[in-house]
């Protein structure tokens, strides 16, 4: 009898931390490696916010904390919601992890019964159907193609739902396309799912503030009618350049908060006390920087998706948000290039061009790799010369 779980031997390692871990391993042997492939902000936390943690830790703010966050986060949080997304919450409507992961999770753990589906627009965040999975719920992936801008349409999400249906999740901007939903195109999903009132809402916001036409960012609670059953989660990992604080939080109904705090009685407890109290000033302290990063991270977007597109064989949309672009491959999977999946294509590019990225697959979506462009111009100049005479060779 295995030691191991059946519940475990359901998923499988995170496919871009992989990634991620592989491009440190070969930069450590010493090649020359550009990392395409993390989901983080190259820039460092802003200076207020370190110096916030700092004083917490010399003022003594280092015991355990109420399990779901300090009651100065969770004002934040709704003074965050109310301002930015106008979304009315309650103290007991809010509930802070360790990272919007830790959200998610204890969402699943503590409402999925087994044969459970989650309805899980394709190409995804790969988390969420493992995490389904982990939980005892059946994820339904439908997939959303380049012509639809990987975007999941009314008529496909009708299709979808059945009489298991517990959740659908929605992330906008995407991780792994960077493309954002329209307000019409929320309103047009929320009226269909106004007539299945069973079905719950899972919007990931992770990536609200790098949103390149912020004034047409919104949230379904916002726009439609069920705020009663949505799940709002977000946090400070990307906005903040926090990956490393592992802050995240939610806004919802009090029934599900409550459930997701007596997951998180039994297995973390509360978020770090330092970094619950630097989240505080990135919230409410000043977000001039939102706005000046991500001013650079629309440079390298239309560097890269420009760069990108005058690769023969390759094809690039021009996303709306977040910090990845998600290019076709497909033209270059062929008998002359020796190339029969993305996998391959991105082995093959780590390999001869030193260049990591993550294949198309890992995100439920084959015949595409994501690029992160996260990274310095002067990097991304270098890796885009790479892909082009890597595959201009293979041609
Ligand atoms: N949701 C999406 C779409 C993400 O890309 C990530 C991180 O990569 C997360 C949630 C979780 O972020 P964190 O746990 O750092 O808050």
């Amino acid at each position: 009898m295995s030691i191991i779980s059946n519940s475990l031997k359901r998923i499988k390692p995170s496919p871009t931390i992989a990634v991620s871990q592989k491009a440190r391993e070969l930069k450590a042997a010493g090649k020359d490696v550009i990392g395409l492939g993390a989901g983080e902000p190259d820039f460092d936390t802003p200076n207020n916010i370190k110096n916030a943690a700092i004083k917490a830790i010399r003022g003594g703010d280092t015991k355990y904390t109420a399990v779901d966050g300090t009651p100065a986060l969770k004002k934040a949080i709704i003074k965050k919601f109310k301002k930015e997304n106008n979304l009315k919450y309650s103290v007991e409507e809010i509930t802070v992890g360790t990272g919007g992961k830790q959200v998610l999770y204890n969402a699943f753990m503590a409402t999925l019964n087994k044969g459970d589906e989650v309805i899980i627009p394709a190409p995804f965040w790969v988390s969420y159907p493992d995490m389904v999975l982990l939980a005892g719920g059946k994820p339904k992936i439908v997939k959303c193609s380049e012509g639809e801008n990987f975007k999941l349409t009314p008529a496909k999400l009708k299709k979808a739902i059945s009489k298991k249906t517990k959740w659908l999740i929605l992330n906008s901007p995407s991780n792994p396309t960077g493309a954002s939903y329209t307000k019409k195109e929320i309103v047009k999903l929320s009226k269909i799912l106004a007539k299945h009132k069973k079905i719950h809402i899972l919007s990931d916001d992770i990536y609200e503030h790098i949103s390149y036409d912020k004034s047409k960012y919104f949230t379904i609670a916002q726009v439609s009618n069920l705020k009663n059953r949505t799940l709002t989660m977000n946090g400070v990992s990307k906005s903040y350049a926090m990956t490393g604080w592992r802050i995240g939080y939610a806004g919802g109904p009090k029934e599900i908060i409550k459930a997701i705090r007596k997951v998180q009685s039994q297995s973390t407890s509360n978020p770090s006390s330092i970094s619950q109290a630097a989240a505080v000033e990135a919230l409410n302290g000043t977000q001039s920087f939102i706005k000046t990063r991500s001013k650079e991270f629309k440079k390298r977007r239309d560097f890269v998706v420009k760069s990108l597109n005058n690769i023969k064989g390759v094809n690039c949309l021009t996303p709306d948000g977040a910090f990845y672009v998600f290019p076709s491959c497909k033209k270059l999977l062929n008998k002359k290039t020796k190339l029969k999946t993305d996998s391959e294509f991105v082995e093959k590019l780590l390999e001869k061009a030193n260049v990591a990225v993550v294949q198309g697959s890992a995100f439920g979506l084959p015949g595409y790799f994501r690029i992160s462009y996260a990274t310095s111009m002067q990097k991304l100049k270098v890796a885009m010369e790479r892909i082009k005479s890597f595959c201009n060779n293979l041609n």
